[in-house]
């Protein structure tokens, strides 16, 4: 039998790396809602790479350094963080059935949505699920975790720091506190606040947080950054009975997360392509810069919309920089807020998010994240809502 030169394997490369036109034709859109938000041209590019195979050495030192940055951007030197294969919601679900077994206590923060998917996470693992409400729009009230942490000894606590349904920034450093007083292990969804805010796992003694990629890291949805301590690895280590999921247990993710690099299943190549080259990104940009650049950019939205009537529903000290909700001006309410929301999109092709829950109809979300915290989005937005409202 001829074998084949050994040149057509770099022929073949080259035919399969060549660029090609694609044939779906989709609108450019600015998306200023809760996410997703735009990717960076870089974060795109990266991810039309051509293949690895997920064991191949190649694909293994780039995992290694997304696993570093991701150290960085979570302020933590936990050996198990990693980029889950799935959305925020698996991450929050990861967190919660690992550390969690049936007949445990748990003790959760809600004053949004987010909050409230963790408490019935929690529910369907069998936990006794202690929820500490606030309003809507409001921030927790740490005094008030800080009690029901007391009276429950809950083996579990957890809470948002910045709820996307609300546009409300939680401060982590004391509600933590209390809940490591008691004894307790701490759960931090860091969805909306990683790359836009501080987030400092380590320091705030938080024990498990996961993330999402498409907020303020510019990334495609469809990874959860998350970070498990020791204190936490130890706990699901000494469960009595076996994580009900196969696919989130982190005792087998860490066999190909780990040092080890085994099989566990087949890791999205692509996908951490571009969350490597989003990472490096905003390691270019510096972490604090980057924080500064989303504040800055919160600031201008609300002076740029204000004279159209549009209010903050959070007050300023509590309201987060990547996520405003706004209240509804007459002009919108007697339009319709989606129809004005509708003609943004089709017409000006920016979009925007609306209300949910008992905001539903009152309020719009607008974010400017990641890419998006910049001022000429801000005009962007402010000058065609002032060309639908006129
Ligand atoms: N937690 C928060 C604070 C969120 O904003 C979101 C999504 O918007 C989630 C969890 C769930 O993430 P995903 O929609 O990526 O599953």
């Amino acid at each position: 039998m001829r074998r084949a030169p050994l040149r057509c394997a770099g022929r073949y490369a080259a035919r399969m790396s060549k660029p090609v036109r694609d044939s779906l034709e989709l609108p450019e859109r600015l998306l200023l809602g809760p996410g997703p938000s735009n990717v960076h041209a870089r974060v795109r590019s990266a991810m039309s790479r051509p293949l690895l195979g997920h064991l191949d050495p190649a694909f293994l030192a780039l995992l290694d350094e997304c696993q570093d940055h991701l150290r960085t951007l979570f302020g933590t030197s936990n050996a198990f963080t990693l980029p889950l294969s799935a959305t925020g919601s698996a991450g929050m679900e990861a967190c919660l059935v690992n550390l969690l077994e049936r007949g445990d206590r748990f003790v959760v923060g809600v004053n949004g949505v987010f909050g409230g998917r963790m408490a019935d996470v929690a529910e369907r693992a069998g936990a006794e699920v202690t929820k500490v409400e606030a309003e809507w729009g409001t921030p927790l009230d740490p005094g008030a975790m800080a009690e029901a942490i007391e009276r429950v000894q809950p083996k579990v606590v957890a809470f948002v720091h910045a709820e996307t349904s609300t546009g409300v920034r939680q401060d982590p450093a004391p509600i933590a506190e209390a809940a490591r007083a008691a004894g307790a292990l701490v759960v931090l969804d860091c969805v909306t606040s990683l790359a836009g805010l501080p987030v400092e796992l380590d320091a705030w003694g938080i024990d498990a947080a996961y993330s999402g990629t498409q907020k303020c890291l510019s990334v495609p949805p469809g990874l959860s950054p998350v970070s498990f301590s020791e204190r936490a690895l130890d706990a699901v280590r000494a469960r009595k009975t076996p994580v009900q999921s196969w696919y989130l247990d982190v005792g087998l993710l860490g066999g190909y997360f780990g040092g080890e690099r085994v099989y566990h299943h087949t890791a999205p190549i692509s996908s951490i392509y571009g969350l490597t080259e989003g990472l490096r990104v905003i390691a270019e940009e510096g972490l604090e810069a980057r924080v500064a650049r989303h504040a800055e950019a919160a600031t201008a939205l609300v002076d740029a919309l204000s004279p159209l009537g549009f209010k903050p529903l959070v007050d300023a000290v509590h309201r987060l920089p990547m996520l405003t909700s706004m209240q509804l001006p007459d002009a919108v309410q007697e339009r319709g807020e989606a129809d004005v929301r509708r003609v943004l999109l089709q017409e000006h092709g920016i979009e925007v998010g609306g209300g949910l829950g008992a905001l539903a109809g009152r309020i719009w979300r607008i974010g400017l994240m990641g890419e998006n915290a910049r001022l000429d989005r801000v005009e962007q937005l402010a000058s065609a809502l002032t060309s639908v409202l006129d």
